[in-house]
């Protein structure tokens, strides 16, 4: 969940025109209209929506799949994987970044649809909400924020590590956005060379989180903290995250069109994107704790 689409659960009703921009001073649409599916680099390819991110890895033992969108983009993976002329059946690893329903509705038709062996890994926190189908986050409660459970097959901790067909892809609990949000690395070749990537779970405060003395869920402010800390030190060369906003993924993908081969590669906007984000923590903790 980024800013966008937002109501504070018995609240204010926070509108769209007040979310046009996100914390990060980018506008976001609408996150889940299609988007045709795009290579960044061997291997991995961009099978997401207009905004909600959906990333494929094809390995020679099965394909990976993180993240599922909200329900309609769900469908739209499983056609993108198809139109890049490789099959769902043959997904053998589901992940998650988080279990907000823009990054978790789509999982339970992709589980479906992918190799019977298929395992969802998600983290203890998240992947709890994930089997229950959005129920018991702190903060996004009621029907539009619920959605088809999906219950994960394996827990993954912080420094985990999955395998499939020569790729490795660790597991870092970088919470605050949510408790058990996970960001994913892995090495990938883009353009010639390996390069670091990084899958950025979400660092957003949502407008109504509670921050200091008063949390959205107790632990909140120093998971941030940490999170902070850790996107920091961890190498980041190619950049992508659960909203394509995070990561300018439209200009990135009019970049590689245009013949930028390494579009992706963007370790100085992976950095600035942390410290806008660490930025605007930071002044909300200090307006709600003054
Ligand atoms: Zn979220």
């Amino acid at each position: 969940m980024s800013r966008a689409n937002l109501k504070i659960p018995g609240a204010v009703a926070v509108t769209a025109a007040a979310l046009a921009f996100s914390a990060h001073g980018q506008s976001i649409e609408s996150g889940h209209e299609p988007f045709a599916p795009f290579k960044i680099g061997e291997g991995l390819y961009y099978v997401g929506a207009s905004d909600y991110t959906s990333f494929l890895i094809v390995t020679k033992a099965g394909l990976i799949v993180i993240d599922g969108g909200d329900a309609p983009v769900g469908h739209q993976v499983l056609q993108n994987i198809r139109t890049l002329g490789f099959d769902p059946k043959n997904i053998r690893i589901l992940l998650n970044t988080h279990e907000h329903f823009d990054h978790a509705a789509g999982l339970a038709e992709i589980k479906r649809a992918a190799a019977p062996d298929v395992k969802f890994y998600a983290s203890a926190a998240d992947g709890a909400i994930v089997a229950a189908g959005g129920h018991g986050d702190p903060f996004l409660k009621g029907d539009r924020f619920y959605y088809e459970a999906v219950k994960p097959d394996v827990t993954v901790k912080d420094g985990d590590k999955v395998s499939l067909g020569g790729w490795t892809l660790t597991a870092h609990i970088t919470g605050g956005h949510t408790a058990g949000c996970t960001t994913w690395t892995f090495p990938v070749t883009v353009a010639g060379k390996v390069r670091q990537a990084l899958d950025l779970c979400s660092a957003s405060v949502l407008p109504g989180y509670k921050l200091g003395k008063t949390e959205t869920y107790p632990g909140q402010t120093e998971d941030y903290r940490k999170s902070f800390a850790f996107w920091r030190s961890a190498p980041c060369e190619v950049f992508i995250a659960s909203h394509g906003s995070f990561f300018n993924m439209k200009a990135k993908k009019a970049a590689l069109d245009a013949g930028k081969a390494d579009a992706f590669v963007d370790p100085a906007g992976c950095r600035n994107f942390v410290d806008r984000s660490d930025a605007h923590f930071r002044e909300e903790l200090k307006k709600q704790n003054p």
